[in-house]
């Protein structure tokens, strides 16, 4: 069965999406740590990370470095940390989060986003690419 994650890169789910490109896909997590965290997927549907085959995991890097730059271009913050987990669901998926405390990177405390808000943060982060 299709993961989540390809259902919205089908279209067939919704989401916010910040970018793509023919093998990889940009959007905002739904339950984020804080404004701005970000999700970097592989259109290719693969469950661990270092699975990957080489091209991809080193194709996925680099699309996510693109993603976290216009991150910390477009959202305050201290930096952008990455955090690979992956125990929620099984299609590989890199997470960019704003930090400004290491609260942030704990899973912990969600931020409350209007969708409003996640409009704004995300059109923030496109027109910073
Ligand atoms: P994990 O697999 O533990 O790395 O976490 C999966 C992440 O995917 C969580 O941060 C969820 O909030 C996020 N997530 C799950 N479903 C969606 C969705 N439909 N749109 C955006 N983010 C999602």
């Amino acid at each position: 069965m299709a993961s989540i994650f390809s259902k919205i890169i089908a279209g067939e789910i919704p989401c916010y999406k910040i970018a793509e490109t023919e093998d990889f896909f940009a959007f905002l997590d739904i339950n984020p740590n804080a404004k701005g965290h970000t999700l970097c997927i592989p259109k290719k549907e693969v469950d661990k990370i270092f699975d990957l085959d080489e091209a991809t995991y080193n194709g996925l890097m680099q699309f996510s470095r693109k993603i976290a730059i216009a991150i910390e271009k477009a959202i305050p913050c201290q930096r952008v940390g990455i955090s690979v987990i992956g125990l929620e669901v099984p299609h590989v998926h890199v997470h960019l989060i704003p930090l400004n405390s290491m609260e942030d990177a704990r899973f912990i405390n969600k931020a409350s986003m209007t969708k409003e808000d996640f409009e704004t943060t995300v059109n923030a982060i496109k027109e910073a690419l």
